[in-house]
């Protein structure tokens, strides 16, 4: 495999081929291989991403197939990170994929988050967001949160000590395990979502990401609209004043 894969999106002056090389050196966790995901990482093994590193500990079902373009019929029943690494080494067969059948839990994620320079949630719920939100302030490691619900969703750049964080503006809490199934996802949101986290992971890797808006979009009106979320001196995760009252 030479450059020549690569002419196009070199030739793209946000890139260019000193962009290309951070994106080939780059080191990246992606939790979660369902729908947001699985396009995440497919997207970016695709754009030169050599070192990746995924984690999940679910089985492939047939309600996955409508949205998780990673899978097929035939997968139904295997684990997802064994078919997503298999598929992601015949996008780049010299790609090093590391895949994690565990689900993150404060016990395991510093263990599984050190040494990357920048992680992707493809989570669905706000605990496992809520661990990498505090274990990437504490490692110091940028990560792009994503969030996908009926036809809209949100992505938004969270780097340590330069941003706000998740925590800095209160992101709801619905539990775990409200399912795509019970609220609802329309599968070309999911692949609206996931192309702007690889773009916000592109900016951060070349260092062009300095906003952290949180960006909103819409997939069926359309709309889509980046919302500053200033950070917050009192946040309980990244705030200098944190132990102090409000
Ligand atoms: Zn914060």
């Amino acid at each position: 495999m030479g450059m020549e894969r690569y002419l196009s999106q070199v030739a793209v002056r946000e890139i260019f081929p000193s962009g290309q090389k951070k994106i080939e050196s780059a080191s990246v966790v992606v939790i979660g291989m369902g729908g947001t995901g699985s396009s995440i990482a497919e997207m970016m093994v695709r754009m030169g991403v050599k070192d990746i590193k995924i984690v999940d500990d679910d089985i492939i079902e047939d309600s996955n197939l409508n949205r998780q373009a990673m899978y097929k019929e035939s997968d139904i029943g295997l684990k997802k990170v064994d078919v997503a690494k298999a598929e992601l080494l015949k996008i780049n067969e010299d790609a090093n994929v590391d895949s994690i059948d565990q689900r993150l839990t404060f016990g395991n994620a510093e263990g599984i988050l050190a040494n990357s320079t920048l992680i992707m949630d493809g989570t669905d719920n706000y605990n496992a967001r809520s661990v990498i939100n505090a274990v990437s302030y504490k490692l110091k490691i940028p990560w792009v949160f994503t969030a996908v619900e009926g036809t809209f969703g949100y992505v938004k750049a969270i780097i340590p000590g330069k941003t706000s964080c998740l925590s800095c503006f209160g992101y709801p809490d619905k539990g775990e395990g409200v399912s795509c199934t019970i609220q609802g996802v329309l599968p070309s949101a999911v692949k609206a979502i996931s192309s702007i986290a690889v773009t916000t992971a592109m900016k951060i890797i070349l260092g062009n990401e300095k906003s952290g808006d949180l960006v909103y979009i819409d997939a069926w009106t359309p709309r889509m609209e980046a919302l500053p979320i200033p950070r917050n001196e009192y946040c309980n995760v990244c705030g200098e004043r944190k132990d102090k009252d409000a």
